[in-house]
């Protein structure tokens, strides 16, 4: 492995994943030069409360599925081996501990998870292991974001960096909710994960 690899973690449920997940990863990849990204489909996430997550297995052949066609891309089980709650502290030391201490390790995330980021476990920890991204996503503004980073590093003393992506107001509660009504979910997400919804039956 060569030194000073920039590997980018792509964190998240999944269920499914969709085109706002894959050009927040590529944006990331292009503006932080990464060597890499690893998807890392999480096992059983603490905050999706509400929902039964679909299994592990469907989640990460989707993921696998739509990352296919770009050879920067790469899938890791490690969450959905790891038993129990999937916390990203556990990811982020995992992925240290594995790849040695000449990666620098990024972690990708939308908006939306770092105003929830006061909440994980370890936070301060997990802002050690890597430089956290946070990427902008329709329905949290620019302003309330860089609010939100300056009191995370008042209080933590790291650095969340923000990054612009092309606005894409797709998620996945929105593919599943159009599923279960018989709605269309073409150019929403690669046709190939389209597919496999259809054929498995998923969110009906
Ligand atoms: P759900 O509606 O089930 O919560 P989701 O679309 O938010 O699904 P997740 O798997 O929860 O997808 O998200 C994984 C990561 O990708 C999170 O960090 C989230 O903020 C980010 N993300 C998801 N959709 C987008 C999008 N359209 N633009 C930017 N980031 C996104
Ligand atoms: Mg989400």
């Amino acid at each position: 492995m060569s030194n000073n690899e920039k590997v980018g973690i792509m964190g998240g449920t999944f269920d499914p994943i969709h085109y706002g997940h894959l050009v927040t990863a590529e944006t990331a990849r292009t503006n932080f030069k990464l060597d890499r990204v690893i998807f890392t489909p999480a096992g059983r996430p603490p905050h999706k409360k509400g929902y039964a997550v679909t299994s592990s297995e469907d989640r990460y052949l989707m993921t696998m599925l739509a990352i296919n066609n770009n050879p920067f891309f790469e899938i890791s089980r490690m969450e959905i081996e790891r038993p129990g709650l999937t916390y990203t502290v556990d990811t982020l030391e995992q992925f240290y501990n594995d790849l040695g201490k000449n990666v620098k390790l990024y972690f990708i995330s939308g908006a939306d998870a770092v105003f929830d980021i006061l909440t994980w476990k370890d936070v301060d920890k997990v802002l050690s292991y890597c430089t956290f991204i946070a990427a902008t996503r329709p329905g949290y503004p620019m302003e309330q974001l860089n609010q939100k980073l300056m009191q995370i590093r008042q209080i933590y003393g790291h650095q969340v960096v923000p990054m612009k992506v092309t606005s894409l107001d797709i998620s996945s509660t929105e593919i599943r909710r159009r599923v279960k009504e018989g709605l269309s979910i073409k150019y929403l997400l690669p046709e190939s994960v389209e597919t496999y919804i259809r054929k498995s039956g998923l969110y009906r």
